[in-house]
């Protein structure tokens, strides 16, 4: 079956922003395909971050796959730290990798243009994902635009790693486009992110949900309720797609076209949808936070099965490189 890898930042909670742009189609393509879904805590320290509050991130984050959908007897998700062979393949690609296709990255050039001092996890970050990629020879990837860079460079080193050790040994990771939305933040203006304060939790109350969708951007053309707005640059409208039936995205561009509601009853409805889609997830995600040696053991037994499949790779790349057996 064909193989699908991903990861995702061990950010704490997920929030409806990366729950719609990623994690609600890793949801499907479980059931289509061999899944590793992969809390990336070795990325997460190519940044500035708090070491004391990193295990509960972690956590918090594995606690928003499962409650979002994610089965750990249908995929693996793991931790990235768990499973040793990533670090020992991104040390060993390191050999193949050239230098100037990292400098030209558009997010290397963006991340140290904000740093004094750049750090070069940041430079090498594309290499720790092909390490993770090419460990499972996974041959497909769901990325987002900003990845498709990364992606291109991933295959280039899986190219020339092949071309120097094994002709077709790992497989040229393909982009795995499929339909996933970009959601701005409440602000309406910036990409929906923690750090800009203008995200809406998965598990936040149907209360909080309300008071934040309330006063959310909409179409700015929208003054009175009179006025006519063009749903397709509302965020409300992208929201409303994510978490509405289809029947109610085409009565909210209808209604919304021909100024036949206000906006509030527009994000009234919206709030009532979204509400309903988060209420199980919101319980599943209390269940499991009640218990957090039982989403550790979770965790382990997803690391336990990435392991396995990562220390065939591992062997056989170590082998292929000449280095001497140990034991
Ligand atoms: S009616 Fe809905 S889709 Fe249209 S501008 Fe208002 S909030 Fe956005």
């Amino acid at each position: 079956m064909t193989r699908v890898f991903s990861g995702i930042q061990p950010s704490g909670e997920l929030h409806i922003g990366n729950y719609l742009g990623a994690v609600q189609n890793w949801v499907r393509l479980q059931s289509q395909y061999e899944c590793l879904f992969c809390v990336v805590d070795l990325h997460a320290i190519t940044q500035p971050y708090d070491a004391a509050a990193l295990p509960q991130l972690t956590i918090d984050m594995a606690i928003s796959l499962y409650a979002a959908g994610l089965d750990p007897e249908r995929c693996i998700v793991f931790v990235q730290s768990h499973v040793a062979p990533h670090t020992e393949l991104n040390w060993l690609l390191t050999s193949v990798t050239p230098l100037g296709e990292l400098e030209r990255q558009t997010q290397y050039k963006d991340k140290s243009q904000r740093q004094e001092s750049v750090a070069m996890g940041i430079l090498a970050y594309p290499v720790l994902q092909a390490a993770d990629v090419l460990l499972y020879k996974a041959s497909l990837v769901p990325v987002g635009e900003d990845q498709v860079q990364h992606l291109e460079l991933m295959r280039e080193i899986a190219r020339r790693w092949n071309a120097r050790y094994g002709e077709g040994f790992f497989p040229e990771p393909q982009p795995l486009l499929t339909k996933t939305r970009r959601v701005l933040g409440l602000d309406g203006k910036a990409k929906m992110s923690k750090s800009l304060g203008n995200t809406i939790g998965l598990f936040e109350s149907p209360e909080a949900i309300w008071e934040k969708l309330r006063p959310a951007a909409t179409d700015p053309a929208r003054v009175t309720k009179k006025d006519p707005g063009t749903p397709e640059i509302c965020n409300i409208f992208t929201l409303h797609q994510g978490f509405s039936p289809p029947e109610v995205v085409e009565e909210v561009a209808v209604k919304c076209r021909t100024a036949g509601w206000g906006c509030i009853d527009c994000k009234r409805k919206l709030a009532d949808h979204m509400i309903a889609t988060l209420k199980p997830m919101r319980e599943r995600a209390a269940e499991l936070r009640s218990d957090p040696q039982g989403v550790k053991q979770k965790l382990r037994a997803g690391a336990d099965k990435a392991r396995a499949l990562a220390q065939r790779t591992i062997a056989e790349v170590r082998d292929r490189m000449g280095f001497l057996k140990g034991d």
